[in-house]
This record gives C-alpha cells, structure tokens and sequence, in this order.
C-alpha cells in the first residue's frame, strides 16, 4: 500500500514536474546521457586517517556534474539522483572486497536526516546486493562541515558518532557521497576501531 501510494506520488510529480536533467535542464532524465557521459571513474585510492584507505570513484570537480549531482540530492531533495551511482558503487564494493566485509553509510544527526528526509550516503547504498548494516549513529548535531575551515572540521566532529551493536573484529566500508578533507570519514573509522573494528575502508563518489 504504501509503495503504491509512493508510486502515484511519484507519477503526480512527474506529470506536474516532468525530470529534468541535474546539470544542464534538459528534460527527461535527472542527469541526461551527455552530462552522465562527463562523469568520468579514477577509481583512485586515497589515504584518510584510521582508514586503510578510500575509494574515490569517480573525478570531482568544482562546478561538474558529479558536484551538481550531489548537490541536487542533498540541498534540492531529490534523492533518486542517487540511482545513476548505485551501479558503480555495487561494482566498486564487489570487486575490492569479500563478502566478510559489511558497509555502512556515514550517519546522519536525525534532526538533519529529518529536515532532508533521508540520509544521502544510506541513498547510495539502497538496494545494493552487498552486506550492510548501520553501525554508527550521530548522537551530537554538530554544524555542516561545508561552513567550516579545515582546520576546525575534526574538532567539530569529536565523539560525535556512537557504535550501535557489536562491531569487534569487523571489517567495515564506510559510505559517503563526497570527501573533502577526510574528517567525517575519519572520525567515524576512530570511533568503530575504538569499539573494535578490525579494517576500516571507505568508498565515496568523489574527493576535492
Ligand atoms: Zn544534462
């Protein structure tokens, strides 16, 4: 019942707000194959404290469609722009590790998930054929690390994430949508070594 009351939802939408393309406007699809075709995979490796490392899949630039993607889905709603991702994160979690390994999204506070209506990473992940589970939770509602310097985006961060069930010995894949300093992803891979975690990794779409 309600999945077919969502549908219609959707389909009501649709009519009144036919999908237009995330990036340049054109209309029928929320990225259009041109600007899909512009997001390019590096599939790059890079370093982030208490992580073994971070899987950045795809080039990010400031003003690409990736940035506009990203930004269409958290400051404009709409989530199933998170389903042109899904494919390649599936295959970026397959190819890279066992099936021991569990992923999990970087949580958001449930004031902010509230106000958004979903938490963007837990989107990337949704439907996806790999092992997940939510270990982390958000206890302290701490400002957008998007207004911070750099400097202060760890310290706004401390001890703001809190294990939820039994993660010793676990290897776990943190999902995000972007990585800019490394500081969210880091926070979170302290917090679940601290309660035991054996590896932690991290897969996001994008670092810069
Ligand atoms: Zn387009």
């Amino acid at each position: 019942m309600v999945s077919s009351l969502s549908a219609i939802r959707r389909l009501m939408l649709d009519l009144l707000f036919p999908s237009k393309c995330v990036s340049c406007g054109a209309s029928g699809e929320l990225i259009c194959g041109t600007c899909f075709a512009q997001i390019h995979r590096v599939d790059e490796l890079i370093p982030a404290k208490y992580l073994s490392g971070v899987f950045s899949i795809y080039r990010y630039e400031k003003g690409g469609v990736l940035q506009k993607a990203v930004k269409a889905i958290k400051y404009r709603f709409i989530r199933e722009v998170s389903g042109y991702f899904r494919h390649d994160i599936e295959c970026v979690l397959k190819c890279n590790f066992a099936n021991d390994y569990i992923a999990a999204a970087v949580p958001l506070h449930r004031k902010r998930e509230k106000w958004r209506g979903f938490n963007q990473a837990a989107e990337l992940l949704y439907c996806i054929d790999f092992p997940r589970c939510d270990f982390l939770t958000r206890k302290v509602h701490t400002k957008p690390q998007a207004e911070l310097h750099r400097a202060d985006r760890l310290s706004n961060l401390r001890n703001a994430f809190a294990v939820c069930g039994d993660v010793s010995g676990k290897n776990i894949i943190l999902i995000d949508d972007i990585c800019t300093t490394g500081a969210t992803l880091s926070e979170c891979a302290r917090t679940l070594k601290e309660a035991g975690a054996k590896e932690v990794w991290g897969v996001v779409l994008g670092h810069g």
